[in-house]
């Protein structure tokens, strides 16, 4: 797979528009778009996966039903892109844990782990970005930055 220039406002509506069948019972989506945000060089496919893998984290936290924010920005090199749920967050102690492969809360047959193990990967190791968590009761954000420089080779 090649970089190419990607806009991420069309994978994060192709997202939205495949997980539409589990927020359309109760899911109130707030789209906070910078709309002169550049596109950035990336793996199209694999950031695909990333947005998927927080608008379904983000849902399935809320229970189906809550307010999903998804908020693109330009963040000096970086391009921004912030999933926001409020939905009852992560407890403190598990924060570390929930990049670990194979962890998850959900029940059996519900999660795989892998959601946020992938993500991380995808946006470090592929894309030389980061990718960060805060979260408290009420409010979990998830934010990955892409670096809008090429980043090196390889
Ligand atoms: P899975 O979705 O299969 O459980 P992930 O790697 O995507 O695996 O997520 C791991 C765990 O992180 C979840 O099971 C959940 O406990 C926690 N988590 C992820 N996103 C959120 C969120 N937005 N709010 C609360 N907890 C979350
Ligand atoms: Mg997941």
């Amino acid at each position: 797979e090649q970089l190419e220039p990607v806009d991420v406002h069309e994978g994060l509506e192709n997202t939205l528009l495949l997980l539409n069948y589990k927020l359309k019972h109760g899911v109130e989506v707030k789209r906070e778009y910078d709309r002169d945000l550049p596109r950035v060089q990336a793996l199209p496919g694999m950031l695909n996966h990333v947005w998927t893998n927080l608008v379904d984290n983000a849902i399935d936290a809320m229970g189906g039903k809550g307010h999903l924010t998804v908020r693109t920005a330009k963040d000096g090199d970086f391009l921004l892109v912030e999933v926001v749920d409020d939905g009852p967050g992560v407890p403190p102690e598990l924060l570390p844990r929930i990049w670990e492969p194979f962890f998850t809360t959900k029940p059996m047959g519900h999660g795989t782990g892998l959601g946020l193990d992938i993500t991380r990967r995808v946006v470090v190791d592929r894309h030389h970005g980061d990718v960060r968590v805060e979260s408290k009761p009420g409010r979990t954000s998830f934010q990955v930055r892409l670096p809008l420089k090429t980043p090196p080779p390889g």
